[in-house]
């Protein structure tokens, strides 16, 4: 411990404020309906606390700021590409660095090289973008997280675990031939921003080498994952957050990264790859072909879509992102705020993840049937009550409508997402979401579920209105 007392500060003074915007619950009502019930809808400036989204919307710190009056914009060979190599390579020790501008290009590169029609991709759970550029190739992304991570209010220390068993049988049954490369992503965003344990990743490694398998980390929060590795696996205590996050990296051939998550930036990503281990055409010169996509999309390979002030932001953040005051803080302020609302008896997804709390709405408010969207109308009146935007992350994102008027197939859960922007909030902030949450909890019965009055046919729960359901 840094200190002998219990209470865990944030290990930053703040420099620079912006306020936050204050408004009446009657305008709030206004923005609401005008929004079409949808916070994605919302002009951010009418939101108080803003819990959307950790990606790009983290606080840069004055070493960061530093670092972008610093960088080298140069169009070749930046100094500022050098310097975000070089940090890079510290953590991943990968050979090949290859900047983009965020983590779904270093995906659409990847496997636009690599993957085909009918080929299948495994990983834990993939992040919906993932998924997304798995599937415009033609290709299928198969989930085969560990029975453990599919029951919300299930206690297991790593519940972003592969099941391993699942993996080997689709290596088996799929055949090497129509799989491109294995993936994890830590820590498991879409199944709760749950971690993998580092035996697992030993293990997919070894099951991957066998087989003569490439095998690809999403390592968007590599380093919170790396401290739950710390804190909960045998071994691992006494270890620094930058060595276990190398044995993680060390385990796989390459890896895609939102430089917007555990890169500490608002905007950045990277391919990093080993040369592949194997000697046969379907690896061969993969990071140059890979090379070779970024220079027709992102850009030349020493900048790929980004400015060199970008490049240096990465590369102090990548540093930063590994202290250790750092990581104690971010893991244990989210736990934080899970712990008050357990106490405040609102269900949610068990144990807190790393970079959001999820609310069961199903369990919350079992008046309201899921074709009427409890998440939604949950996020809804979290903003009408109290100014707060989360996220729901269920049955409007994973639904789909039906055509003959029934009400639609339920999803697997009814999430909604308070996720934690990285060094954004303080304390006092986060009491206050769990002194709104407490309230809304106490008259529940009295939210009402939600219709769709329009909606996109792909990806609708960006753009769909609603009103509220009659009855
Ligand atoms: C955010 C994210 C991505 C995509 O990164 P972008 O920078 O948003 O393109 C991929 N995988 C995971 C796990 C993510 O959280």
């Amino acid at each position: 411990m840094p200190h002998k007392f219990q209470t865990i500060i944030e290990p930053f003074k703040i420099k620079a404020v912006e306020p936050i915007h204050f408004t009446t619950r009657e305008h709030r009502a206004q923005a609401l309906a005008e929004a079409g019930y949808n916070l994605f809808l919302l002009h951010a400036d009418d939101v108080l606390i803003d819990l959307l989204t950790d990606s790009g919307t983290g606080a840069m710190s004055s070493e960061q700021w530093a670092g972008m009056m610093r960088g080298d914009e140069s169009y070749a060979g930046a100094r500022s590409f050098y310097a975000f190599e070089a940090a890079v390579q510290s953590i991943t020790g990968y050979s090949h660095v290859i900047p983009t501008h965020q983590g779904r290009a270093a995906e659409r590169i990847l496997f636009g090289v690599l993957c085909h029609p009918g080929d299948v991709v495994p990983n834990n759970n993939h992040f919906d973008t993932t998924r997304a550029n798995v599937e415009y190739r033609g290709a299928e992304a198969r989930d085969l997280v560990a029975e453990v991570g599919r029951h919300p209010a299930e206690l297991h220390p790593f519940k972003g675990n592969i099941d391993l068993e699942a993996l080997e049988r689709t290596i088996v049954e799929v055949g090497v031939d129509k799989i491109p490369l294995a993936m994890l992503t830590v820590t498991n965003n879409a199944g709760g921003g749950q971690p993998v344990s580092m035996a697992n990743i030993r293990a997919v490694s070894e099951l991957c080498r066998r087989h003569g398998l490439l095998f690809i980390l999403d390592a968007c929060r590599f380093a919170e994952n790396a401290w739950f590795i710390k804190e909960r696996e045998e071994g691992y205590a006494d270890k620094a957050p930058l060595e276990i996050a190398r044995e993680i990296f060390s385990y796989a051939d390459g890896c895609t990264m939102s430089a917007k998550k555990d890169g500490l930036a608002n905007i950045g990503g990277f391919l990093a790859l080993n040369d592949p281990p194997y000697d046969n055409e379907r690896y061969r010169d993969l990071p140059q072909r890979c090379r070779n996509q970024l220079i027709l999309t992102e850009g030349f390979p020493t900048y790929g879509g980004l400015a060199g002030y970008d490049l240096e932001a990465i590369a102090v953040g990548l540093r930063e992102v590994l202290r250790e005051d750092y990581l104690r803080y971010r893991i244990r302020s989210t736990a934080y705020l899970g712990e008050k609302l357990l106490a405040a008896g609102v269900p949610i997804v068990q144990p807190p993840g790393g970079h959001a709390i999820y609310i069961d709405a199903r369990a919350m408010l079992p008046h309201i049937p899921p074709h009427q969207y409890p998440g939604q109308a949950l996020a809804a009146a979290m903003y009408l009550e109290a100014g707060i935007r989360p996220v729901e992350i269920g049955q409007v994102v994973f639904g789909r409508p039906t055509h003959d008027g029934s009400p639609e197939t339920p999803s697997h859960l009814d999430l909604v997402r308070l996720t934690i922007p990285r060094r954004v909030y303080t304390q006092s902030h986060i009491d206050y979401v769990a002194e709104a949450l407490a309230y809304i909890a106490g008259r529940r019965e009295q939210i009402g579920g939600l219709r769709i009055t329009w909606q996109a046919p792909v990806l609708r729960h960006f753009t769909a209105r609603f009103e509220p359901a009659k009855g």
